[in-house]
């Protein structure tokens, strides 16, 4: 079982509730284990979070540079300690890495641990949010993984099967609208090829 450590340094408990209904459909595939849960208030970490940021925004920019973001939370002795532990970080802050002009966010297997960072400060509604919970835990959990058929590497592997929310969008317009196309279809979240890649 997966245990992923949760630091949410968003305001809005709704976050938490569209991030448990993503993690419903990973727990078809995957068990998996979040905690504190959801949703919760847990101020020390909302407070960690927000500090952090600040300690990783650029000065001009005025994002946050994710792997800036990353090497504060490896820092934390709870982090390093434990390999096997998985972190998703939720921050309101717009986020960069070197390269983009600015991401919704990411997975990274970093200094050995696994992260997903999302930021919703591009995030336009409920749709649009759980698409990109669904889609970044895809990723820490093998989805549309290097060499399989179906993929295309563009900024990280991506599914090119139909409403899999596996797929890549590189604008906020795009990126919203398939959420909503997806919605509307009522398409399984991750098609079957990358329903077998959760599984492994
Ligand atoms: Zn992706
Ligand atoms: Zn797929």
């Amino acid at each position: 079982m997966a245990l992923i450590k949760l630091y949410d340094g968003t305001k809005e408990q709704k976050n938490g509730e569209i991030l448990e209904i993503a993690l419903v459909e990973l727990a078809k595939f995957q068990v998996v284990r979040v905690t504190p849960s959801p949703g919760s208030i847990d101020i020390s970490n909302y407070k960690l979070i927000q500090h952090f940021a600040a300690e990783s925004t650029h000065p001009r920019r005025k994002q946050v540079h994710i792997k800036r973001l990353l090497d504060q939370i490896i820092s934390l002795n709870e982090v390093r300690n434990n390999p096997q532990r998985q972190n998703l970080i939720l921050l309101e802050q717009d986020l960069y890495a070197d390269g983009l002009n600015w991401c919704f966010g990411g997975y990274q297997h970093y200094l050995g641990k696994d992260f997903v960072t999302i930021s919703t400060a591009r995030i336009q509604d409920e749709a649009h949010l759980f698409h990109i919970f669904a889609h970044e835990l895809g990723h820490m959990y093998g989805a549309a993984f290097r060499g399989r058929s179906n993929t295309r590497e563009e900024l990280g592997f991506h599914c090119l099967n139909d409403l899999c929310v596996m797929q890549q969008q590189l604008s906020v317009k795009e990126s919203a609208s398939y959420a909503h196309r997806r919605l509307k279809s009522k398409a399984p979240t991750y098609c079957h090829q990358c329903q077998d890649d959760l599984r492994i």
